[in-house]
């Protein structure tokens, strides 16, 4: 064999290898394709420095037991033929519901020891859209955004004027009180001692995303925001194109991280961009927004996404993201960590 040929014949072996052992299970995990109608749904909840040495096993049973309970009521919905804004919404409610994420009860505190929590949803079908922002006394956030989306004018509403309105829309009121939780103010206290912003306790947003029967797309994302934020600042949750975005012409995405970064990329709206008129699949159009453009600029965090086709992607560029699948055709998996497939 000539020099030249067992370079060749090498290099081939080693792309097949690399092929067969890294990229090829990626792909099935990320983009399965089943035949006919489908429904996909995804979920987070949050992203960060999330370590197995770190969490407490008792922990670790408790996040995973929430988020499998929101898939299989999402997905009880979607095989009924509900719609997927009627599954982000009610995955959100129960997670806002859960004293572990930071959204609804056990949102973050901010410098000044209040709760200011932003929602957002997003219906593929037609782009309509609903947000509120800096709102403290609606039980579910999210359920005022999908107001805002189907009962009123415009697309985003913030603090006292989001809660009046929530107020007419009978939504369930509750007193700041209600969303205190020990380990949040516990978090608060210690980023007040060190007053630095960039605690590592500043994630736990939640979000969903959907692909439903009718091959229609939604998103919804909540948060209680960062940790120790400055009054009055918004993050990108409730940002259409940020934090949430659908379009039933690329995909739908919810987002968790460094808010301020995602709102400077336009992340939602980017991937879907690189999608419709760049041509990627979801996935390139993900790492590339994530683990390239986010990565390099130091933006942490990371998506879900799906794209009308029902390829999906869940790409973080932090050592953890809470998230989890589940699909018509059986396929589901609760992962935590960033070296579980
Ligand atoms: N993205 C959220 C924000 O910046 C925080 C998070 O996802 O943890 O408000």
């Amino acid at each position: 064999m000539k020099p030249s040929q067992s370079i060749f014949s090498f290099t081939l072996i080693t792309v097949t290898l690399i092929f067969f052992t890294t990229l090829l299970p990626a792909c099935l995990l990320e983009e399965p394709k089943e035949e006919g109608a489908q429904f996909v749904l995804l979920i987070h909840g949050g992203a960060g420095t999330i370590l197995k040495e770190n969490m407490k096993p008792e922990m670790e049973i408790k996040y995973r037991a929430k988020l499998t309970e929101a898939l299989e009521a999402g997905a009880e919905i979607l095989s009924n033929h509900g719609s997927s804004l009627d599954a982000v919404t009610h995955v959100i409610t129960i997670l806002e519901d859960s004293p572990l994420f930071n959204a609804g009860k056990g949102a973050v505190f901010t410098a000044e020891g209040v709760n200011e929590m932003d929602a957002s949803i997003m219906d593929g079908r037609d782009l309509n859209a609903g947000a509120v922002t800096g709102v403290r006394n609606i039980k579910n956030p999210i359920l005022a955004a999908r107001a805002v989306m189907e009962e009123s004018d415009h697309v985003m509403l913030f603090g006292r004027g989001a809660e009046a309105f929530a107020e007419t829309q009978k939504l369930t009121m509750v007193e700041p009180s209600y969303f205190y939780t020990e380990s949040r103010w516990k978090s608060y206290e210690r980023a007040k001692e060190r007053a630095q912003k960039n605690s590592d306790e500043k994630h736990g947003t939640v979000g969903a995303v959907a692909l439903d029967l009718d091959g229609n797309l939604a998103a919804a994302t909540s948060t209680g925001g960062m940790t120790y934020k400055m009054k009055g600042r918004i993050g990108d949750s409730p940002v259409i194109g940020a934090g949430t975005y659908a379009d039933n012409e690329s995909c739908a995405v919810s987002a968790t991280g460094h808010g301020e970064y995602f709102i400077r990329n336009v992340v939602g709206h980017e991937i879907a961009s690189l999608m419709k008129y760049g041509g990627s699949s979801i996935k390139e159009a993900a790492n590339y927004v994530i683990l390239k453009k986010l990565k390099d600029q130091g933006g942490d965090g990371g998506i879900i996404a799906v794209d009308n086709q029902g390829r999906f992607s869940m790409t973080f560029n932090t050592k953890g993201m809470y998230r989890g699948y589940i699909t018509s055709g059986g396929q589901t998996g609760v992962m935590i960590y960033d070296d579980e497939p």
